[in-house]
């Protein structure tokens, strides 16, 4: 396992709870100015975090794919839409989101950590961990279940916990 998984999982239990009360707070309460500060507080955790050192995200969880995305990714792996969704989707009860059978992702290479369909990845994956999104306190609830999974979540909202605790009435 790598340091920073390891570090990641020694440090989960003590703050998980605590990181997530801040969101939950956070969620009510209006910062001036939040996308610039998500913008500095991203940029420095992914001068911490090499996604090639973890792969969590695609060992543990699963994708949502859009009919967009079987299309491509079956085009790519030369299968046609049905073989492909056979072989490797599910529709999940509840949400109805077509997802992974199986976990880790059938497409990550273990040795490598590297999505051996990453010119095509699901939009989804693409989009992992959601940083980006604006307004970013309107996924409060998506970082809240990233926290368990993703060193990046994990560092980011506890970067922003402390400069928001540091800076505002809290
Ligand atoms: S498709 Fe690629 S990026 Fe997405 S979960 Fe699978 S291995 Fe990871
Ligand atoms: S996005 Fe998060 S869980 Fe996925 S590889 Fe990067 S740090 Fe790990």
């Amino acid at each position: 396992m790598s340091k920073l998984l390891r570090n990641f999982k020694i440090q989960l239990p003590q703050n998980q709870k605590k990181l997530v009360q801040f969101l939950k707070k956070f969620d009510t309460q209006y910062v001036k100015g939040l996308q610039n500060i998500i913008a500095v507080l991203e940029t420095e955790t992914w001068n911490e975090v090499d996604c090639l050192e973890c792969a969590n995200c695609c060992k543990v969880m699963t994708p949502t794919f859009t009919n967009e995305d079987i299309k491509r990714i079956s085009s790519y792996v030369n299968m046609n839409e049905n073989e492909f969704t056979d072989k490797w989707l599910k529709v999940e009860k509840e949400s109805k989101d077509v997802v992974n059978k199986i976990q880790p992702c059938q497409f990550l290479n273990l040795e490598t950590n590297k999505c051996t369909i990453y010119e095509v990845r699901p939009a989804d994956c693409r989009e992992f961990p959601h940083f980006k999104r604006k307004p970013f306190g309107d996924y409060n609830h998506v970082h809240e279940q990233n926290i368990e999974y993703c060193p990046a979540t994990f560092k980011l909202i506890a970067k922003l916990k402390k400069r928001i605790e540091k800076d505002y009435e809290w």
